[in-house]
């Protein structure tokens, strides 16, 4: 791999960005290496069920990635997919478990799955832990996030696409993981990454932030949306702000991308210029939307904001929007 193609941008690679795998693409049709990669003593797996992974609690903390066979001692996988290799060649696969293999350790009361209540019946040397927490903690090194996150969109994919869409016959897997085929209609499906736009929209030294009923309390960030079928990254940035602020925008620049596997969503950072700062909350997407100037964004990146209001932690893609701005090295500022 030649390094100097994937030097940092800017902002530098973070969170589920981070990912050391070269995804061999160009062998996944090839049957004889995916049984050549499957027999290597050094091949290694994160397993995934409902979900959420399965990580080995260690004396030196929680590590995602088993050998094969403790892999497949864990239970039948259902669907296994070809994540890549490391540097050293080591090939990395994603195992789907049976939802039967874990079971809820509490009955929830309300009738919820509480996924944080699942456990490997009689395991106790393995843990079951969302992969939001693990991300957001920094339980596992961020190169680990990295493919963790694209094994947990793929997996994702599998397990909610096992029949064909167009004729409704069992799908099986195919391509190393990367293709679903119905032998009915003969129908191919390919994994789908979902574009979601998240910018910023300035006017001079003031920013657009908002807050969605979910948000931590106190917490603002920058608006986001998903990009329609038929419309461009630009419009769907545009349509977005003006949809959920009343703010109209006019040039657009992108900035940066984050995979985000909540399923399988791509993050795609931008700045866009406002034409005026007059707004409206919907009401709706978001309970409030305020302009900030950038000294009270840098008060709240650095955590000493006079009324307590914090922006996103550095895992999301909304945190090195504002950094960028804050810096003076938006593509608005070239
Ligand atoms: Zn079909």
């Amino acid at each position: 791999m030649n390094k100097a193609l994937f030097q940092a941008p800017r902002p530098p690679r973070f969170g589920f960005a981070v990912n050391p795998l070269d995804r061999l693409s160009e062998r996944r049709e090839d049957a004889a290496f995916l049984a050549e990669s499957r027999a290597k003593a050094e091949a290694r797996a994160v397993v995934f069920c409902r979900d959420m992974p399965v990580l080995k609690k260690t004396a030196s903390g929680l590590d995602p990635l088993f050998s094969l066979s403790e892999a497949h001692g864990l239970g039948a996988a259902r669907e296994s997919v070809l994540l890549g290799a490391e540097e050293d060649g080591a090939p990395i696969f994603g195992e789907l478990l049976d939802d039967s293999a874990v079971e809820l350790r509490a009955d929830g009361s309300d009738g919820f799955l509480d996924k944080r209540l699942l456990v490997l019946p009689g395991r106790d040397d393995l843990s079951l832990i969302d992969m939001r927490s693990i991300a957001v903690q920094g339980l596992v090194p961020p190169p680990i996030v990295g493919l963790m996150g694209q094994a947990k969109a793929i997996l994702s994919w599998h397990a909610r696409h096992r029949f064909c869409p167009n004729c409704g016959a069992p799908t099986r897997l195919a391509a190393a993981g990367w293709r679903r085929e119905c032998d009915r209609c003969k129908a191919q499906h390919f994994p789908r990454t979902d574009p979601v736009v998240i910018m910023l929209a300035v006017d001079g030294d003031n920013c657009l932030l908002g807050r969605q009923p979910r948000f931590p309390k106190l917490m603002y960030s920058c608006l986001a949306g998903f990009v329609e079928p038929g419309e461009t990254i630009e419009d769907a940035v545009r349509r977005e702000i003006r949809e959920e602020a009343g703010v109209v925008c006019g040039q657009v620049s992108y900035l940066a991308s984050q995979p985000w596997p909540f399923p399988s969503s791509l993050m795609i950072g931008c700045i866009a210029e406002a034409a005026g700062r007059d707004l409206y909350v919907d009401g709706l997407e978001l309970e409030d939307a305020r302009w900030f100037s950038r000294d009270e964004v840098v008060a709240m990146l650095e955590g000493r904001h006079p009324d307590r209001l914090t922006a996103p932690n550095p895992m999301a893609v909304a945190h090195h929007i504002l950094q960028t701005w804050v810096d003076g090295s938006s593509p608005l500022h070239a």
